[in-house]
């Protein structure tokens, strides 16, 4: 490779650079503008603050704060406002919208369907209504000059003993815009096989599921959500690290879990701004991505809450550029590692690599010889007469 191809992409590049996106959560995504809006709609009067972007700022600092508290407190806020057919529209039509003008082809957005129930909506209306929303967003950006194919995943809380009916309710709607099913909530004490009987259930339907974990709990949440519950994905994941040994000449052993989730190209769906945020890490250069892509687990980037994290995919690619020095070459593999992990059918994750993300990279790749070109004054004739 050339020194020009290799040279970090812009702010602007990455922007445009097309990107796949699994771990996001609806009520973790929301515009400030339409908390606030929803919240005078719906007569909810307990936000702490009104002004949009005094609240962004508010989201941010809380789930900042260290404090789990308050941490929960704003998705308190966020759910308490997405409780009606048209506010679950809109927040899920902005939401594919925002992804698309950030570059995202393709996103999995999930949400939890029991947490909507307050208004007296059934979960079935809970669904219908997201997934109009997701068509609608789709259709926005359409006509805004982006394309981008949104799949909703349904998460039980696992605190709840809701996950089987939330299950069935998933493969009910499998080919009606839900993609895939996930648990999701803290992980201490409330270990993935409390739910085994959905997962087995989805198991025996063919259906695809992902689990919280390996996020603030370590290894044997990994190994539990793997190897009693079966899961496709991981969601987080990070601390896999915890089962890799390097040494100080920088040799690197990995134990038999860690090997296991490379070996079987488990997917990581790593969330760098999030962990900060929960301390799962210190900062993005000791964020485990770093040496996960260098040894090739099947790494993917995501967002988790872009309200919270005050995040998108750009961002979090734009901190990863910075801190590891990443090209668009490791962008392209970040992001075919996202579409092959994707709950979506082989030839439609064969299709969007080929026809979306391969050509996006390569026409942001070819850039340079243009700038190049353009930068060059033009060469001095040798003669006049040819
Ligand atoms: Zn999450």
């Amino acid at each position: 490779m050339t020194s020009e191809t290799s040279t970090l992409p812009t702010a602007e590049q990455i922007r445009r650079a097309p990107k796949v996106l699994l771990h996001d959560h609806l009520d973790g995504g929301l515009r400030p503008g339409t908390v606030v809006d929803l919240a005078r709609e719906t007569g909810y009067a307990s936000l702490p603050e009104t002004d949009p972007e005094k609240l962004g700022i508010w989201f941010r600092e809380a789930a900042d704060s260290g404090s789990l508290e308050r941490y929960l407190e704003t998705f308190a806020h966020t759910c308490a406002v997405m409780q009606t057919r048209e506010a679950l529209f809109r927040v899920a039509a902005e939401c594919a919208e925002d992804l698309a003008a950030d570059g995202v082809v393709y996103a999995e957005v999930r949400y939890a369907p029991e947490q909507h129930l307050e208004a007296g909506l059934s979960l079935e209306e809970v669904v219908e209504a997201v997934n109009e929303g997701f068509r609608e967003g789709e259709r926005r950006a359409r006509a805004a000059g982006h394309r981008i194919r949104v799949g909703a995943l349904l998460t039980a809380m696992r605190h709840a003993a809701r996950a089987l009916e939330i299950a069935e309710l998933a493969n009910r709607y499998r080919d009606q815009g839900v993609v895939g099913f996930d648990i999701a909530g803290a992980e201490a004490g409330y270990p993935p096989t409390r739910h085994l009987d959905a997962f087995e259930y989805l198991k025996r339907e063919n259906n695809h599921f992902t689990i919280h974990a390996g996020e603030a709990f370590g290894l044997p949440s990994i190994w539990q959500a793997l190897q009693w519950c079966g899961a496709d994905r991981l969601g987080h994941g990070v601390r896999i690290i915890d089962d890799i040994e390097v040494a100080d000449d920088g040799s690197v052993t990995l134990g038999r879990l860690a090997s296991y989730v490379r070996d079987k190209r488990i997917p990581l769906e790593l969330c760098p701004t999030s962990n900060l945020q929960t301390g799962a890490a210190a900062s993005y250069a000791e964020h485990p991505i770093g040496l996960l892509r260098r040894l090739q687990f099947r790494c993917t980037v995501n967002t988790d809450n872009r309200l919270m994290s005050g995040t998108s995919m750009s961002r979090e690619f734009e901190h990863l550029v910075k801190t590891f020095r990443y090209t668009l070459d490791d962008m392209q593999w970040f992001t075919v590692n996202g579409m092959k992990s994707a709950f979506l059918p082989f030839d439609e994750r064969l299709a969007m690599i080929n026809d979306v993300i391969k050509p996006g990279y390569a026409e942001l790749r070819s850039e340079w010889l243009f700038r190049q070109s353009a930068a060059t004054p033009a060469p001095s004739r040798e003669s006049d007469d040819q």
